[in-house]
């Protein structure tokens, strides 16, 4: 007699945008652990990219990357086909983590750059989530958008203007996008980092930490992994009734004023 057993569900499938560095890569990493499958987009440098699918891969988890301008919407249009016929279904969870930054004051910033900048954080914001939402919708099973924000979008920022807007844009959307998107099913959330140490900021300011850990209430600066946890909370049951919500995850370093 041969014993029938239950069909397994498909392990749930992840997107993050910006995989490749950073906070990103440890998402990848954290969202692989956790039992997803992970696809991920990366934009200029494809040697990280491969290098962590590589990682991945070995450890014996279902990592794919591809180069796609998060900002340039017929690109995210073929991310999306390839992933989703790589995956099988629309994802359960999108991270639009992608994101630049460049200080310059304001009466100097270039319209390049302002353009630039608003184009890949808060442009590429909105066409990943309507590409991926619509998928989700389609689907019919709900789903869930986290959004990297920032921070420093709490407070006045100066030399950072293009960037703080692109976040406090990217907190407001995030409100508008849940109560849109909460009859779907699909709840719309936002993780605002503080002062997380990553190659780019040892890159931009050697004394990073030296420079942030004793403005902060925790005395450090954060590591990818403490953006890692919040992500998977609101990406997870324990936030089922949770949507349209930032959470500040800085050692408390915007709270002080
Ligand atoms: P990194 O520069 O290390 O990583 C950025 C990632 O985004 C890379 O994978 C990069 O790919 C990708 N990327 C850049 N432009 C595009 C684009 N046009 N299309 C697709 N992908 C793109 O940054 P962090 O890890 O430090 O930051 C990640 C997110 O967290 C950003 O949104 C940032 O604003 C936010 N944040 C970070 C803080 C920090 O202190 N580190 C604080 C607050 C917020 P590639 O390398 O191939 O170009």
């Amino acid at each position: 007699m041969t014993s029938l057993s239950a069909p397994q569900p498909a392990p749930p499938f992840a997107i993050v945008t910006g995989g490749s560095t950073g906070i990103g890569q440890h998402l990848v990493g954290a969202l692989a652990a956790a039992g997803y499958r992970v696809a991920f987009s990366y934009y200029a440098s494809p040697e990280p990219a491969l290098a962590l699918v590589e990682e991945q891969t070995a450890r014996g988890h279902s990592v794919i990357a591809m180069p796609c301008d998060v900002g340039i919407k017929a690109q995210v249009e073929s991310f999306a086909e390839a992933v989703v016929a790589w995956a099988g279904s629309a994802p359960d969870l999108l991270v639009n983590n992608a994101g630049i930054q460049t200080w310059s004051p304001l009466l100097e910033l270039s319209e390049e750059r302002w353009d630039a900048v608003l184009r890949t954080n808060l442009k590429g914001c909105f066409l990943n989530t309507q590409i991926f939402g619509r998928l989700m919708a389609q689907r019919g099973s709900g789903g869930a958008i986290v959004n990297i924000g920032s921070g420093c979008n709490k407070h006045a920022f100066p030399n950072l203007v293009d960037y703080t807007a692109s976040k406090g844009g990217i907190e407001q959307f995030t409100k508008s996008a849940a109560v849109e998107l909460g009859p779907y099913g699909i709840r719309v959330n936002c993780v605002a980092p503080g002062a997380i140490a990553t190659e780019r900021t040892a890159e931009e300011a050697p004394d990073y930490a030296a420079q942030w850990s004793p403005m902060t209430p925790l005395g450090r600066v954060g590591t990818p992994a403490d953006i890692a946890g919040p992500v998977l909370f609101f990406a997870g049951p324990a936030a089922a009734f949770v949507t349209g919500q930032t959470l500040w995850v800085d050692g408390g370093v915007f709270t002080r004023a």
